[in-house]
């Protein structure tokens, strides 16, 4: 059998993160099983669903790289299909047209409520002879007796009594079709042989079944992936922070770390907790996908972003980090090679933002020092400290970081001072206490000119200070 997997979002809004994990279990499952994964955008609801959400859903998996073999697909360009569909359910009395009124319908609701009963639909229309040309919706005849039974690949069996179940409405009184006819129609046409979605549609499920068996049609496997929390126990929206995938690119984590988050929400091998995209797929199983909501937890998060932001390859980062510097209105071109940079500054920042913030000494000077810093740093005979390192420095033949850090040396000798009496203001003077590497590191890539530059400043501002 060929494995044939699809995320279907419904855009009206942008790609959440509990939809980028769902979306992330089917490709990762298509990957693993060299099947094919389909994009479909779910856009009937034609009042909510909008273009930038369209827009947003297509950069959120761009982002995160979840290449699609096919679509994106419209739902909305395949209406003539599913109105052929509900043709043939309606000639073959698999389905009727419906008349009742609002009013009838509230009426039996509250009735049912009342008695205790599931509020469903009477089957009123059943035997009626409605008109095409008076308004209508169109149900589903739904069967009476029996059961649905379906092996869900993470829940385990489910069964449900046909008696639980009304007669649905496949198309609305404006003649649009349901979602629940449109997804049985759709996973059929594209050969989904594996439908991976929330769990929020797990009610759905026995119905979209006795819809593909009334047609005939093959029915997919199901796997039902459990809800997200957020860190209080409810279900995670907005009010938990950051849940649009893209505002974790602006806030600077990297879209492997964002993945390697979402895979371990729900799913685990062993106690493993980093994996390289081959691995997940290599390893990925739905099985193995836990059945119980997962909770969202930033710190880990956090944590999985540094290890990338640690141990990628260099050159990855930089690319990463370049657009978070242009945001601060640096160009990394007019300074130190930023793939050095990056190296020595990396293991001190949790995201792009953070390590664009704290290399931005690098690439200009800073517009004030750190308080706490310089408050600590430039005291007692500082500025002559200072003094007495920016002429050794200044009189170096190379500006390498040996040199530089016998310079430093040799001044603390002369002084007959502490090592720190030196170093931490010539520091402060040319990071303005921004988290720096080795004193020697930092100012060979800040450079001979801003380094004496800084300096300067320094002194200045100790003694204008006293
Ligand atoms: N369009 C539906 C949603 O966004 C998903 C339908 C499905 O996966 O079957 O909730």
């Amino acid at each position: 059998m060929t494995i044939k997997t699809r995320f279907a979002p419904s855009p009206t809004g942008y790609l959440h993160v509990g939809g980028a994990r769902t979306a992330l279990f089917s490709w990762l499952y298509a990957r693993r099983h060299g099947g094919r994964f389909v994009l479909r955008i779910e856009d009937t609801d034609r009042e909510r669903s909008t273009e930038e959400s369209v827009n947003a859903i297509l950069e959120g998996m761009t982002w995160l790289g979840l290449e699609y073999d096919e679509g994106p697909f419209y739902q909305t360009h395949r209406f003539d299909r599913y109105d052929e569909v509900i043709e043939q359910l309606l000639e073959r009395g698999l389905a009727y047209r419906c008349n009742c009124s609002k009013e009838r319908l509230d009426a039996l609701r509250e009735q049912q409520l009342a008695a205790k009963q599931k509020p469903r639909y009477d089957g009123h229309c059943r035997d009626c002879t409605v008109s095409a040309d008076e308004p209508h919706v169109i149900r589903f005849r739904n069967p009476v007796d029996g059961e649905v039974v379906f092996d869900d690949l993470i829940r385990g069996p489910i069964r449900v009594a046909n008696t639980e179940l009304d007669d649905l409405i496949i198309r609305r009184s404006d003649g649009s079709p349901t979602y629940n006819l449109t997804v049985v129609v759709d996973d059929h046409d594209m050969g989904i042989s594996h439908v991976i979605r929330g769990d929020d549609h797990i009610n759905n499920t026995p119905r979209q079944i006795n819809l593909y068996r009334a047609l005939g049609w093959d029915v997919p496997r199901f796997a039902h992936v459990p809800m997200i929390l957020g860190e209080d126990g409810s279900r995670l929206s907005k009010r938990h922070g950051a849940v649009s995938v893209m505002q974790y690119k602006e806030q600077g984590y990297l879209p492997e770390a964002l993945l390697n988050y979402l895979v371990r929400l729900g799913w685990s091998h062993g106690d493993q907790e980093i994996f390289s995209l081959d691995e997940m797929i290599e390893l990925f199983d739905l099985e193995a996908v836990n059945r119980a909501p997962s909770t969202f937890n930033t710190a880990k998060l956090d944590w999985l972003n540094q290890q990338y932001l640690m141990h990628s390859d260099p050159a990855r980062v930089t690319h990463l980090l370049s657009p978070h510097l242009g945001d601060l209105g640096i160009d990394p071109a007019e300074g130190p090679d930023l793939v050095e940079v990056v190296k020595a500054q990396r293991e001190r920042a949790t995201t792009l933002v953070e390590l664009a913030r704290i290399s931005a000494f690098y690439y200009r000077d800073f517009d004030s020092y750190d308080e706490k810093a310089a408050k600590k740093a430039f005291k007692g005979e500082a500025d002559q400290a200072l003094a007495a390192v920016r002429e050794r420095l200044a009189a170096l033949a190379d500006w390498e970081r040996e040199p530089i850090h016998q310079a430093v040396s040799d001044t603390v000798e002369a002084l007959g001072v502490g090592f720190g009496k030196v170093a931490m203001p010539l520091r402060v003077a040319v990071t303005g206490g921004s988290p720096s590497p080795d004193l020697d590191l930092t100012l060979w890539l800040v450079g001979r000119e801003a380094t004496l530059r800084r300096i300067d400043r320094a002194i200045e501002h100790i003694r204008s200070n006293r």
